[in-house]
C-alpha cells in the first residue's frame, strides 16, 4: 500500500476502516477550510520550517492513533520508526518522534498526521472573550504571517474542529499523547490485519529515503 485511500480499503468493512474514513473526510474538509483561510488572511508557515515538531508531543484521539498507525505499520513500513514510538512512549513534550530532522519534509505521516499539525498556525482561536483572533506562531521568525488579526467576520476556530474532532470519537473517548497513543494501537491493528489477510502487515527494515 503506498497511500491512505488504498490503506482505507484493505479495512473496508471494518469498524477500523470505517474509523479511518470518517476521519480522513472530515481532514479533507478541515484542510479545504483551512486552505481558504490562510489564502483569504496571507497566512504561511516558513519554507521547509517544522520547528513546532520539535517542541511538542500532539495530544490525539484514539481515531487520529488509529490512523497514524496504520500508515505506520501498512504504509511506512518502517520498522526503525515504530521502535523510536515505542522508545517515547514517556515523552510528553517533544520532539515528536515522527519529525525528520535531515528532510525538508520533516513529517513522516505527513498524509496522516493529527488535526493539531493541521490547524497549528494555520488558524484562528477563540479568546476569552469569544472572539476569533489569530496569533503568529512564535517559532515564525521569517514572518511569513500577520502578527495578529481580529475578526469580526464569522471564521472557523480551532475550537470548532476540535469539538467535530471529538465528536467522531465519543463512544471512544480516550485523548493521549501521540507516542503512547499509537504504540497502543498497533497489536490490535496488526491482529486485524491478520484476519482479513493483508499480507503486508510486517514492517521490514528497509530505511525511509524521504519523509512522507
Ligand atoms: S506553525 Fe510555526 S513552527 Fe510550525 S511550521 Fe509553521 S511557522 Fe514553522
Ligand atoms: S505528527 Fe508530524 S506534523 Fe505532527 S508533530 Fe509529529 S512530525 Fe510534526
Amino acid at each position: 500500500m503506498d497511500s491512505i485511500a488504498q490503506l482505507i480499503a484493505a479495512f473496508d468493512g471494518t469498524y477500523a476502516g470505517q474509523s479511518m474514513t470518517d476521519l480522513f473526510s472530515l481532514y479533507s474538509q478541515i484542510e479545504e477550510q483551512t486552505a481558504s483561510f490562510c489564502k483569504q488572511f496571507n497566512i504561511a508557515c516558513a519554507q521547509g520550517c517544522g520547528t513546532c515538531c520539535e517542541h511538542f508531543m500532539p495530544d490525539i484521539t484514539t481515531s487520529e492513533a488509529r490512523l497514524v498507525a496504520a500508515y505506520l505499520l501498512f504504509v511506512k513500513k518502517d520498522s526503525q520508526l515504530l521502535e523510536q514510538v515505542r522508545q517515547n512512549v514517556d515523552n510528553h513534550e517533544g520532539p515528536c518522534p515522527l519529525y525528520r530532522f535531515d528532510s525538508p519534509y520533516h513529517c513522516q505521516v505527513y498524509p496522516a498526521r493529527p488535526l493539531i499539525c493541521r490547524l497549528f498556525g494555520a488558524c484562528a482561536n477563540q479568546d476569552k472573550n469569544g472572539k476569533a483572533v489569530f496569533r503568529r506562531c512564535r517559532y515564525n521568525t521569517e514572518h511569513t504571517m500577520p502578527l495578529s488579526l481580529t475578526f469580526d467576520e464569522d471564521v472557523p476556530v480551532m475550537q470548532d474542529y476540535s469539538y467535530a474532532l471529538r465528536s467522531l470519537d465519543d463512544h471512544e473517548g480516550e485523548v493521549g499523547y501521540l507516542s503512547e497513543m499509537v504504540d497502543s494501537l498497533l497489536d490490535q491493528l496488526r491482529f486485524l490485519a491478520n484476519m482479513l489477510g493483508l499480507d503486508d502487515s510486517n514492517p521490514d527494515d528497509t530505511p525511509n529515503p524521504m519523509a512522507s
